[in-house]
């Protein structure tokens, strides 16, 4: 049986899915943990409800790859590594070049080195993955599943910041968005629970986990989404800033006596967002649950809240028009109060809310009223499977 790998690499972990294709059956996943650091952690879990947890240093990506292809034997997940027959990886940066997901042959995996420029952490940890992949199991097929690739389809009048068009020209420095995978995969669902097909469709996408991001999908094409040249702008994050004005950097620098801007974006990637509002976690349920004796988890919420419900109202706007508005990842599946908080905002541009069906966790569910004019999805997101499907589309 044809087996496919769907690969999300990190600077120190590896998190993987093993489908049975095209059957899109899930027999195995697990997660290796801190690569690189002393006490890995190896955990694979597998038939019903079995699992193997491993404690041990792990060097690099190539021994915990290793020790993976030996386990799925050890453990009868599969019979021979020749069953894995691709290997679908995320990879973060796709720059202007991978529009698709495609099939990475050396040209391929050279560029995806030298995009590395735009996201150090996770593109050279991506490409090593890549070869040891291409290393270990010569005849799998490897393909690359960028999270850009879905905003490609952005126009210049989105993608373009407004600054000298010759830093575009020269420097490529414009919009390229992310978790276009997530995005891809929940309008496409959204299209189906529409009942129409996704080209007469306007939807807009709000993927709100730790990292958030909303999407503008007109005809089932992105044509503008909140995260920038980097995932740090739009929305508010769980530890990251979203939108400010560039000119507090300079004055915060000189107040707190930064010489490197580096430590400046470090603040706005790690200390800001929900955690530097709050003071207390970049973790929504611990906001949640310190909101009622701590006034500024409140304000925290309050302002993610409001920076969801202001990239809906801009988007309907850019589309002149919205079918339906879905919400997913880590937030968007489980906070009933967010979803309520903010599509009771947009009355005025025909959502509403069914009260009874909100409250609900990670199922797939229509939450808005029978009449609404706009339609509220809930859709649990699955970006495995959307690599796994597409690695299966690039088989022969
Ligand atoms: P990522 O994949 O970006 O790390 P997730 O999609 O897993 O993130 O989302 C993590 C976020 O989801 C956290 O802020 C977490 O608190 C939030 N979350 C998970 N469960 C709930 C819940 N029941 N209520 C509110 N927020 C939740």
């Amino acid at each position: 049986m044809a087996k496919t790998i769907a690969v999300n690499a990190g600077s120190s972990s590896l998190k993987w899915q093993l489908y049975s294709m095209p059957e899109e059956v899930v027999i195995a996943k697990g997660i290796v943990e801190r690569i690189g650091l002393n006490d890995s952690i190896f955990t694979i879990k597998y038939g019903d409800g079995q699992k193997f947890e491993l404690v041990q240093d792990i060097e690099n990506h190539e021994v915990a790859i290793h020790m993976l292809l030996e386990q799925l034997i050890k453990l009868n997940i599969i019979d021979k590594l020749e069953e894995i027959t691709g290997a679908g990886h995320r990879i973060v940066a796709g720059g202007e070049h991978f529009k698709v997901s495609t099939i990475i042959d050396d040209a391929a995996l050279k560029l995806v080195d030298d995009l590395a420029e735009f996201a150090p952490l996770h593109n050279p940890a991506e490409a090593t993955v890549i070869r040891v992949f291409q290393k270990l199991l010569p005849e799998t097929l490897n393909v690359g599943v960028f999270d850009t690739s879905f905003h490609t389809s952005m126009p210049a009048v989105n993608y373009l910041y407004s600054l000298p068009k010759q830093y575009y020209n020269d420097f490529a420095a414009r919009k390229y968005g992310a978790h276009g995978t997530s995005h891809r995969y929940v309008s496409e669902r959204a299209a189906e629970l529409l009942g129409k097909p996704i080209e007469e469709t306007k939807i807009i996408t709000c993927h709100l986990g730790n990292g958030a991001s909303i999407t503008a999908v007109d005809g089932g094409k992105s044509i503008d989404t909140s995260m920038g040249f980097t995932p740090l702008a739009g929305l508010t994050m769980g530890t990251r800033s979203g939108d400010i004005d560039p000119s507090i950097l300079p004055y915060l620098m000189d107040k707190l006596g930064l010489t490197d801007i580096k430590d400046m974006i470090n603040i706005l990637n790690k200390e800001s967002g929900l955690l530097g509002i709050s003071g207390v976690s970049s973790d929504m349920r611990d906001l949640l649950e310190a909101s009622e004796e701590n006034p500024d988890a409140g304000l925290a919420i309050e302002i993610f809240e409001d920076r969801v419900r202001k990239y809906i109202g801009s988007y309907i706007a850019t589309m002149n028009g919205v079918d339906a508005i879905v919400f997913t990842a880590g937030i968007g599946e489980n906070d009933a109060d967010m979803r309520r908080n903010v599509i009771n905002g947009l009355t005025w541009l025909g959502c509403d809310i069914d009260e009874s069906k909100n409250n609900v966790r990670g199922e797939e569910t229509v939450l808005s009223t029978e009449n609404a004019k706009v339609k509220v999805f809930l859709i649990p997101t699955d970006e495995e499977l959307m690599i796994a499907r597409d690695v299966e589309a690039l088989k022969k």
